[in-house]
């Protein structure tokens, strides 16, 4: 595949992946509730998921650390990244060589 077809596959991924989290974080909660269960680790704020699909106009880096502009009003999608391994596999388009800090048990 071209770099421009891989490129266009990112973004269909990824916006695929924005409308599932958008769906379960705000129709079936409770199926939320229940994947985070199986979720270990932390933020480590390499700030891959605010890039997918386009970079969040929000995100900003300080020291090498992403920081959110409205840390205090980011939407529920926000918070509850990754909610499941295949999130994971999306942000790893956007940053593969460094893993994001959580990951999951089950
Ligand atoms: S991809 Fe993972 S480690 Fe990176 S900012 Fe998002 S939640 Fe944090
Ligand atoms: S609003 Fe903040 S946490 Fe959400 S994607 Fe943008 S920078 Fe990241």
């Amino acid at each position: 595949m071209t770099k421009k077809g891989t490129k266009i596959k990112e973004k269909l991924v990824n916006g695929l992946g924005k409308m599932r989290r958008i769906y379960k974080v705000y129709a079936i909660p409770w199926h939320v509730r229940k994947k985070l269960k199986g979720r270990i680790g932390e933020c480590k704020r390499c700030g891959a998921c605010c890039r997918l699909m386009f970079d969040c106009p929000a995100l900003f880096f300080e020291n090498g650390l992403a920081c959110c502009k409205i840390y205090d009003k980011r939407s529920k999608v926000c918070r509850k990244f990754p909610i499941e391994p295949r999130d994971l596999k999306d942000r790893d388009l956007i940053n593969p060589y460094t893993p994001c800090g959580y990951d999951f048990t089950k």
